[in-house]
């Protein structure tokens, strides 16, 4: 008596139906086994999976009450019927194993279990074997329907493993990237850290000397100064970074006008513009002074890095606007400029530590790829938002939101920011 042949569809249809289903990877291959031996009329089947560098088999799944017995078997890869089916990919049946020397009788000691007959279907990842399927004792000699079938389940079995093998390597790539991360920051933490001190005293000692030292030595000092400021910049926007991520990154906040701060980050800029060429302006509106509750200090930050970039990025003739509005509880700043632009694929990344769109191997513009995500860090530590928009040789716009009331309260606040 066979398995009706729409009920075996049916039960084909309900296997690979699972294949998608979020369950663990041991309750699908037992729901393969069982399917197996039910539609081939078997007594038992098990999967063995391929061990490349032992060049053995070993059993990835069999029926719990066998479990224990083979957990530590291993199939040879010569003189068994897995390697036979493994190494000419393609089914094998064998209707009396006593009168065939490819079966292993090994493991039939092993777990108590007399196999009379077998059937095995080789598992087949990107056209390599990769394993066996295999069920055992038909009452009856096994079909053609019986391999077919056998087939189809390996198919969904190997399937299985390899979506099972993805993930971990998905997994273990995730936690590798943050492992990394991790290095990364605490990395950046201690160098800054002990940077820090050193830079603090060449630049003190260079100023002292600058007084002491005449005219003729000027531009010497001048450049230990200026490069020793770039350089305790660096550091600061490393470590503004950091510690808003570690949570120890202070505001203080009191109310101030943003029109004031687009002013006075706008005319700080006149002679880079003028020097590229480049007309800078700001739009802010008449009678409104865009009042906030933020630090200051910081948002100029935010804005300089913005207007910088505007300026480095845009060429000669092109042009600069820093404009100011109030929306519904916040206000809205923008730098819009008619420069390079930046590429699609690039825009979801700008943001991030490090970012440059230039390699740095052919790069004509400085920078350490900071800016932005300084300026993101601390529009986000006053409860606002920052975004841009950008077309490849048309330019970009850089928007940023304030929060009107801030997330601190009282005239003047000082709180570290915690996430
Ligand atoms: P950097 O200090 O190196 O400029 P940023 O974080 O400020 O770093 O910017 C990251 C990258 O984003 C820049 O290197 C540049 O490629 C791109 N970028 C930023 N602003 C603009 C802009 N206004 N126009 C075109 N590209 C920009």
């Amino acid at each position: 008596m066979t398995v009706d042949p729409m009920k075996t569809l049916e039960r084909l249809l309900e296997v690979s139906r699972g294949l998608g289903d979020p369950v663990e990877i041991e309750t699908y291959l037992q729901s393969l086994l069982s399917a197996a031996a039910e539609l081939t009329e078997s007594e038992s089947a098990s999967l063995l999976e391929y061990d490349e560098a032992a060049q053995e088999f070993y059993f990835r799944h069999v029926p719990w009450f066998h479990r224990e017995a083979v957990r530590s078997a291993r199939v040879p890869l010569n003189e068994s019927v897995a390697g036979w089916v493994f190494l000419h990919v393609k089914p094998l049946v064998i209707d009396d194993t006593a009168k065939d020397k490819r079966h292993y009788k090994k493991i039939d000691k092993l777990a108590g279990f007399t196999t009379k007959s077998i059937l095995a279907a080789p598992l087949i990842v990107n056209g390599k074997p990769v394993g066996v399927f295999e069920v055992f004792n038909k009452k009856e000699k096994y079909s053609e329907r019986d391999i077919l079938v056998m087939e189809s389940l390996a198919a969904l079995a190997a399937t299985a493993l390899q979506n099972n093998m993805l993930e971990k390597s998905v997994f273990s790539s995730q936690d590798e990237a943050r492992e990394l991360d991790r290095l990364k920051n605490e990395f950046i933490a201690i160098a800054s850290h002990e940077l820090r001190t050193p830079l603090g005293l060449i630049l003190g000692h260079a100023t002292f000397l600058k007084e002491l030292l005449g005219n003729e030595y000027h531009e010497q000092v001048d450049s230990i100064i200026r490069n020793s400021s770039r350089l305790k910049d660096i550091i600061e926007s490393l470590t503004s970074v950091d510690n808003y991520e570690t949570g120890g990154a202070l505001i203080r906040s009191r109310k101030v006008s943003v029109s004031r701060i687009i002013e006075d980050v706008t005319s700080s800029f006149h002679d880079m513009a003028r020097k590229k060429g480049i007309a800078i302006k700001k739009e802010t509106p008449q009678g409104n002074d865009l009042w906030v509750d933020v630090d200051s200090g910081k948002i100029a930050i935010v804005l300089s890095n913005l207007v910088k970039n505007a300026l480095t990025f845009t060429n000669e003739k092109g042009q600069v606007i820093i404009r100011g509005e109030k929306q519904p509880d916040y206000v809205q700043v923008a730098v819009q400029d008619n420069g390079l632009g930046i590429p699609s694929n690039d825009l979801p990344r700008v943001f991030d530590r490090f970012y440059q769109v230039e390699s740095h191997l052919t790069r004509r513009h400085g920078g350490m790829g900071l800016g932005l995500s300084v300026a993101k860090v601390m529009v986000e530590m006053h409860g606002g938002r920052i975004w841009v928009e950008s077309a490849e040789g048309l330019g970009s716009t850089f928007t940023f939101l304030l929060p009107v009331i801030s997330k601190s309260s009282g005239p003047e606040t000082e709180k570290a920011f915690v996430e």
